[in-house]
């Protein structure tokens, strides 16, 4: 099964991929943990991204699609894969028609996670995360961590991310309308596009999920 979730910053696609992911038996990619998890260890990459990431901008496209290549050819991906924050320009869309083209692969579904912006918003002012094991977390929702502020899995501190501050969830959302919107209509064409009302229960937005590709 080879997915690509879209859908708005802060609209869950990580948790429900996640979720997923581990129903499935297949890894999520997520363009922004690996992003992350760069700008963490420092790398050139890191560095770089770093600088768009924290105003809320999208990272190069070349740099991105070819980040996303790389974690394409591990071996891991050859059952399947859910695509979380990639793609998020068209430019990024045709490169993987084309990536995948020459792996002589097919996308199963596009999974368009709709979610009001009042509900946005405050997911992502609410939204935290775990430095040690990238858990996430959510003190707007029913996401709360056992204990306020303490990683339910290992314990460490969670912190906010740092593209989740006001200023940043406007720009990010507003990047989103100009330059990930279209994608609704680029993958409508292809028939393979799925749209979920996103909310309530993240069980039963799983299970909605899961019934729309199957
Ligand atoms: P996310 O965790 O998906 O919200 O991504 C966090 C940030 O990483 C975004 O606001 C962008 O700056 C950057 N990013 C993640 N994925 C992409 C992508 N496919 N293209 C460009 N920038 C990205």
């Amino acid at each position: 099964m080879r997915l690509i979730f879209l859908g708005a910053p802060g609209a869950g696609k990580g948790t429900y991929a996640a979720q997923l992911c581990q129903q499935m038996g297949i890894p999520t990619i997520s363009t922004g943990d690996i992003l992350r998890a760069n700008v963490k260890q420092g790398t050139a990459l890191g560095q770089e991204a770093k600088t768009y990431m924290d105003k809320g901008g999208l990272v190069p496209d070349e740099l991105v699609t070819r980040m996303l290549a790389d974690r394409l050819s591990a071996e891991d991906v050859k059952p399947g894969f859910i695509l979380d924050g990639f793609p998020r320009t068209i430019a990024q869309a045709q490169s993987l028609d084309v990536l995948l083209k020459e792996k002589g692969l097919n996308l199963t579904a596009v999974v368009n996670i709709d979610v009001p912006r009042e509900v946005i918003i405050r997911r992502l002012s609410g939204r935290r995360m775990c430095p040690g094991c990238g858990a996430n977390y959510n003190v707007n929702t029913n996401l709360k961590p056992k204990q306020a502020g303490v990683c339910d899995k290992c314990g460490a501190a969670l912190i906010t991310r740092s593209d989740d501050n006001e200023a940043t969830i406007m720009n990010r959302l507003q990047v989103y309308e100009q330059q990930t919107a279209p994608l609704i209509a680029y993958y409508q064409k292809t028939g393979l596009m799925k749209t979920i009302q996103a909310e309530g229960e993240i069980a039963d937005i799983v299970a909605r999920i899961r019934a729309a590709v199957s």
